[in-house]
């Protein structure tokens, strides 16, 4: 059987069963005329096993297993380089090809273990506190790209751990590759063949991009809105790009029509920039922006980066700004930066590795 054109390819011109959606699995074991259970058996070799090697497929006959090498590869990615912090936070660089990387963290906290993921190589979106904003975007991520970062972290963990949490808040705007994202949440978290990590386990964090949040209610995952500033002003400073597109009122407003599960809230995060927006007059007004909206919040204090002109606020500061917030009776929680060591925290990662990171890792902790 020759490879139909229109299924995703390898670079070699081989079929990449990886990159190809369970319909394009299941045609092309129609084309093989094999009985259609086959295709669910393939895509838990894939997914469930995360086997590497059609030859290991083996309740597939030695002659289906043949057949299925003679066109096609699995795909996955090449094992990523991983950097260590000292506290126990690991860094995963992906090369893909064209020399692009991306990265994927994972951060093990007393009881849970969380995945934060990529979805952009670089960014959309242009915050100005961001390292990966000033990297530009280079390309959307494809989906299996999104879910081999998934798999791949699951083939590092020691027996006995699992995933606890996966966060999309790595490099890049996932509403900004909204395609790929969702066909990726779909099979993360199928349950017949994928990976079947449950949908409230997972949050998709955007910076803002108001008329695409009602794509994400279907998909049951929790949603995280990076609001980072109270005035429109302020926002127009840090975040440009989707502040001129959707402005503060109007990204409120799309926040207050999302349709909310019973018992789910949204999280607001909100970077702690030093003499940026850390007064106690910008937590006045957050609890003013927030009010009636049934969320959380997310305070995560600046984490610095060779050449940013931001600070983080003093202990003081944060303390006193998630004070206001609590006697106003929202829960805030403080977002520990992870990982800060290795460039693996929130907003330090982009494609440096031999810039910035390279001599950090070396020196161990800074
Ligand atoms: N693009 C999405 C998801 C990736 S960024 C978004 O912006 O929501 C994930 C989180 O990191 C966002 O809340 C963002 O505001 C925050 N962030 C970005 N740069 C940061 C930095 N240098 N220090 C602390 N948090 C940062
Ligand atoms: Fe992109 Fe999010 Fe960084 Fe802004 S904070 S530049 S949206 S990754």
């Amino acid at each position: 059987m020759k490879p139909s054109q229109n299924l995703p390819m390898m670079e070699n011109s081989r079929l990449n069963l990886l990159a190809m959606n369970a319909q394009e699995i299941e045609a092309l074991v129609g084309k093989f005329g094999w009985p259609f259970f086959k295709t669910k058996q393939i895509l838990q070799w894939v997914y469930q096993h995360r086997t590497r090697a059609i030859e290991s497929m083996s309740n597939l006959s030695k002659k289906d297993r043949h057949q299925l090498q003679a066109v096609a590869d699995i795909g996955r990615a090449p094992i990523p380089t991983v950097t260590e912090s000292w506290d126990g936070t690991r860094k995963l660089l992906f090369s893909l090809e064209n020399g692009l990387m991306i990265e994927s963290v994972l951060i093990p906290e007393s009881t849970r273990l969380t995945l934060c993921i990529s979805t952009q190589v670089g960014c959309t979106v242009d915050c100005g506190f961001c390292l990966t904003g000033q990297m530009g975007l280079k390309r959307n991520l494809k989906a299996h790209e999104i879910v081999d970062q998934v798999m791949t972290a699951q083939d590092l963990l020691h027996d006995g751990q699992r995933i606890t949490s996966l966060v999309f808040m790595g490099m890049g705007e996932p509403l900004a590759n909204i395609e790929a994202v969702t066909e990726a949440v779909s099979r993360i978290t199928n349950t017949q063949w994928g990976l079947g990590i449950p949908p409230r386990r997972i949050t998709i964090s955007t910076a803002g991009l108001a008329p695409r949040l009602q794509s994400m209610a279907g998909l049951g995952v929790n949603l995280a809105i990076s609001l980072n500033a109270t005035t429109n002003k302020q926002r127009d400073y840090l975040m440009p790009m989707v502040n001129k597109l959707h402005p503060l009122p109007e990204l409120l407003q799309a926040c207050r029509n999302y349709p909310l599960d019973p018992g789910r809230r949204l999280t607001f995060e909100y970077v702690l920039l030093r003499g940026e927006n850390d007064s106690p007059e910008d937590a006045n007004r957050l609890i003013q922006l927030l009010r009636g909206i049934r969320c959380k919040i997310n305070l995560i204090p600046f984490n610095e980066f060779p050449g940013s002109a931001f600070r983080r606020p003093s202990d003081a500061a944060i303390q006193e700004f998630q004070n206001i917030l609590r006697h106003a009776h929202y829960d805030v929680f403080l977002r520990k930066s992870r990982g800060r060591d290795i460039l693996g925290a929130c907003g330090q990662l982009g494609n440096l590795l031999h810039e910035v990171a390279s001599p950090i890792i070396r020196q161990g902790v800074i």
